[in-house]
């Protein structure tokens, strides 16, 4: 790894980012209080920080970093585009290379007839595109009372206005006048924290029929789309149970509204299959993007269209757009990424061997006395903490106390592992070995124990 040269000392940094930088999903006076940790360079799987600790990156940054740190081909990538051309838009009959090249890339990987793809900068500009999409795509059909979409409780689409309404984070609806109206949202298949005597199975269907009384609540005519993410990411990576997709679709289906499946964190190889609507066995008619697109190292998003939605809405003007859709250079580190995935056959290898493997050793932690379910699919994982296995119970003290107890331990054990609410949660490089998932999981048993002692020593051991 390289040797850390041009930075101002650890504290001085965090002086400087305390009084300047205003943080995302951050209390900013914390930063004052305890400083953030300087992440000064990375390599593979693992960052390092200001004080040349290396960490082992559980996370992939925010669940994007699937080829890894360091490939220099991207750096290469991005290079080339900015010499040939650094920047051009696609607005007014104009286009470029590195965009065509892209969409007509993603085309062929996306499965069915998803065969278009309108570009933004991230997933939450994505998502607004989506509900413009949508709501011009039955405006133009000639329903344009078809503008309720659907959505649910403590999925993550995105903080913008219109991707935060989708979202059900009670967090972001509580700031700035969210949601807008006609979204709606319907309850989460999380069986272990809402399923109470249920099987999974019933509690799955059941949690799907929500939408089917949505449906009929609201009127058949007035619903235009329901969106989900195939597997909830940022809400803690909640596997659903088997029987809820199927049903989904069903009722997706019988009532012929659009399927939104945001992939931003399942898309490219995340859940072991290029996208986690393949993974789950669904047919959306559009596919929310980024993150994975480019492994984060620039930035991009964008929807995958089919043909269906493309075609009615190439008839009209659709006023928008955004400055960087398309932008060449994040095009071309994507398309580059793609290629690295593509040919060194990195989906193949966590479907057939990597995620296997990780998933034999992060269910073993189930064995830990103080997690009560561990819970995986392809490389995106998720723990619940508990003082009471059998009654799945929940921590007495407040949500989130123990989980933020238990990743300061992985974080002075130089491992990224994130905590929402009593949640632990991982989604490492798709390129990680099996020795390095040994030491995930050997820090995350030592992060476990140590937290255990804490919550007991603190007197936080106690059911609610
Ligand atoms: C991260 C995320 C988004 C938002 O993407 P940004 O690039 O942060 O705007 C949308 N949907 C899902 C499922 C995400 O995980």
């Amino acid at each position: 790894m390289n040797k850390i040269t041009n930075h101002m000392p650890t504290a001085q940094l965090q002086a400087l980012d305390a009084a300047h930088h205003m943080h995302p999903f951050s209390t900013q006076n914390d930063f004052a209080t305890r400083g953030a940790r300087v992440i000064t360079s990375a390599r593979g799987v693992f960052l390092r920080d200001s004080e040349g600790q290396e960490i082992l990156d559980a996370m992939a940054g925010l669940w994007c970093v699937n080829v890894g740190y360091g490939r220099e081909e991207l750096v290469e990538a991005a290079a080339r585009q900015m010499r040939e051309l650094p920047y051009y838009n696609t607005f007014f009959m104009t286009t470029h290379i590195p965009a065509i090249a892209l969409a007509a890339k993603l085309a062929e990987l996306a499965p069915g007839d998803l065969n278009h793809v309108f570009f933004a900068g991230s997933g939450s500009e994505a998502n607004d595109t989506n509900i413009r999409m949508v709501r011009t795509y039955w405006a133009e059909k000639g329903q344009p009372e078809r503008n309720v979409i659907i959505a649910r409780w403590n999925g993550y689409h995105g903080s913008s206005m219109g991707s935060g309404s989708l979202g059900g984070m009670v967090g972001i609806h509580s700031q700035g006048g969210l949601p807008i109206p006609d979204i709606l949202h319907i309850g989460q298949p999380h069986w272990w924290a809402e399923g109470g005597e249920m099987s999974p199975e019933e509690f799955g269907l059941m949690r799907a029929r929500e939408l089917e009384e949505k449906i009929l609540e609201v009127g058949p005519e007035r619903v235009g789309a329901f969106i989900a993410e195939p597997v909830q990411g940022a809400g803690g990576v909640i596997i659903p149970p088997d029987s809820y997709w199927p049903e989904i679709q069903r009722i997706v289906d019988k009532y012929g509204i659009l399927l939104i499946a945001d992939e931003v964190i399942c898309g490219f190889g995340r859940t072991g299959n290029w996208f986690g609507s393949q993974t789950l066995d669904i047919r959306p008619h559009i596919m929310t993007i980024a993150k994975g697109l480019s492994s984060g190292y620039q930035p991009i998003g964008g929807s995958i269209v089919c043909d269906e939605v493309a075609g009615v809405l190439a008839a009209c003007e659709f006023n928008h757009g955004y400055t960087y859709s398309g932008h060449p250079v994040a095009a071309a580190v994507a398309l580059e990424n793609l290629r690295i995935l593509e040919e060194e056959r990195i989906v193949e290898t966590v479907h057939d061997e990597t995620a296997p493997y990780l998933k034999q050793k992060f269910e073993s932690l189930a064995d830990h006395p103080m997690v009560g379910e561990a819970r995986i699919v392809g490389m995106m994982g998720s723990i619940a903490l508990t003082p009471d296995k059998a009654a799945r119970a929940k921590f007495k003290a407040d949500a989130g106390t123990v989980g933020y107890i238990t990743r300061e331990r992985c974080f002075a054990n130089n491992l990224i592992m994130r905590h929402v609410y009593d949640r632990m949660i991982v989604s490492p490089p798709l390129v990680i070995s099996k020795s390095e998932i040994d030491l995930l999981i050997q820090r995350a048993w030592q992060s476990l124990d140590e937290a255990m002692a804490q919550v007991k020593a603190e007197g936080l051991w106690e059911s609610a």
